[in-house]
């Protein structure tokens, strides 16, 4: 009976105290992304598992080692999601956005699934933020996509947050260089880990992802793929820093940066942060112009990115950003009595409906219990009803925080609350004025 007492290693509740921060990120990201032109798309979790592996070839650590791979009751290989891209690609495709208007420009926020090894920052159940902007193929949509996640960073209040770029160029400049790196990881094949031995024949760039440490320390002098790109991708490269410098984004070029999934082309790209432990990638994006060919529709150049909404958090929190406070209740309504409840119940109704979070008793609680309740919830106010206030149609309301009161009739409670909910944030405002100097 233990496992129903306890969440799988891995995943996590959000629970009512913090649903806030989750809130605001949320909000703040799809807000940001509608700046650019960048609507929502939901996906199913799962799909086919072809969807994610979509040749027996796929090398990445992700397809190969961490997918929640099941069949289904009909004998279906399912996959729940790894990351989103290629369920919203298969979706663009099924449903003909690739067809239409040229750019689509798409945003999600979602669950995703790995089995990893879980630790800080790394979970098996954790949730993205992403866009994909499919049909663009100008450098440049590369600085646009760029430029959104870094807006969205400084939106939800990260800071010292560094850009890494990279490019990996095309099938056709990767030939030469996938040449250079066999021949260079062979000379160094008795080191290598038993992963990487498998990987030099079938793809000999996802060495360069390997974790283990002997593998990523050779990996350290293996031939740049920078140096082998084809003119094209090469001009590419140029003009999307051009772009890149004209909008003020700085960035480093770090030549090692290849992405955990097979499908990228040309521009890869990186959000690295240095508080976040060693999980310090919080975004990661780039082009995947073959993506959607392979997928069965119309070759259509794309880019997106994704960043990991669990490792943000902990990244704001580490830097301890404070985010905006969570809205705490209006008022608390303490009835005395089933009259009075009945009448608090009705002034619940009426305040709700004007908009303010009001609660009363739901539990049968005497007055003492619900004042501590109220105190407990964080109440900006509350007021008493017994036969008195029955009879006079009135009620006296306190601040719970400084003890003023004031007596309102329950006819204009809402407007009297207004003003008193106002009033004290201007007085608050004006302490933290005058305390901060
Ligand atoms: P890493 O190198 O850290 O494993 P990745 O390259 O596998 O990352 P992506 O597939 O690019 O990650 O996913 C984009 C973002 O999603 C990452 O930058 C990170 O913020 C987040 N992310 C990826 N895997 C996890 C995980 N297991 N737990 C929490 N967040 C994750
Ligand atoms: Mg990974």
């Amino acid at each position: 009976m233990a496992e129903i007492n306890h969440a799988i290693k891995g995943t996590g509740d959000v629970l009512p105290n913090d649903s806030h921060r989750w809130q605001f990120l949320e909000k703040t990201m799809l807000e940001t992304a509608r700046l650019y032109g960048f609507r929502e798309i939901r996906v199913p979790v799962f799909e086919h598992t072809e969807v994610f592996s979509r040749n027996v070839g796929d090398t990445t650590d992700v397809v190969q080692k961490e997918m929640y791979t099941f069949d289904d009751k009909g004998g279906r290989s399912i996959t729940l999601r790894p990351e989103l891209t290629a369920g919203v690609i298969r979706s663009s495709i099924e449903h003909g956005l690739i067809y239409d208007a040229l750019p689509q420009k798409v945003c999600y926020i979602g669950g995703c699934y790995r089995y990893e090894k879980p630790q800080a920052g790394r979970l098996r159940e954790f949730h993205q933020f992403g866009v994909e902007c499919i049909g663009a193929g100008n450098p440049s949509a590369d600085a646009e996509v760029i430029a959104l996640a870094n807006q969205v960073l400084c939106d939800i209040g990260v800071k010292d947050i560094s850009l890494e770029i990279n490019s990996i160029g095309c099938p056709t400049c990767r030939k030469e260089y996938q040449k250079a790196l066999k021949e260079y990881f062979n000379s160094h094949l008795d080191e290598l880990c038993d992963t990487c031995k498998d990987r030099l024949e079938r793809n000999p760039m996802r060495i360069l992802d390997c974790k283990s440490p002997v593998c990523s320390e050779i990996a350290k002098n293996a031939p740049v793929v920078i140096d082998y790109l084809c003119d094209e991708c090469n001009e590419h490269f140029s003009s999307v820093k051009k772009h890149l410098d004209s909008i003020g984004l700085k960035y480093t070029i770090n030549p090692h940066i290849v992405r955990g999934l097979d499908y990228y082309t040309r521009t890869v790209f990186e959000f690295v942060s240095g508080s976040v432990g060693a999980q310090s990638t919080v975004c990661g994006g780039g082009r995947y112009d073959g993506l959607i060919g392979q997928m069965g529709g119309n070759p259509t150049p794309s880019l997106g990115f994704a960043m990991g909404i669990e490792r943000l958090l902990l990244l704001l929190q580490n830097q301890k950003t404070e985010l905006p406070p969570d809205k705490k209740c209006d008022i608390y309504i303490a009835p005395m009595g089933e009259n009075a409840s009945i009448k608090a119940s009705m002034i619940c109704a009426k305040l709700r409906k004007d908009g303010f979070e009001a609660q009363t008793d739901i539990c049968g609680r005497g007055l003492k219990a619900q004042m501590k309740y109220a105190d407990k919830i964080g109440a900006s106010f509350s007021t008493v009803i017994g036969d008195n206030e029955l009879e006079t149609n009135k009620s006296v309301i306190k601040n719970m925080a400084t003890g003023d009161t004031l007596e309102v009739s329950f006819d204009d409670i809402s407007e009297k609350l207004f003003s008193l909910i106002n009033e004290s944030a201007l007085e608050s405002l004006t302490d933290s004025i005058y305390k901060n100097g």
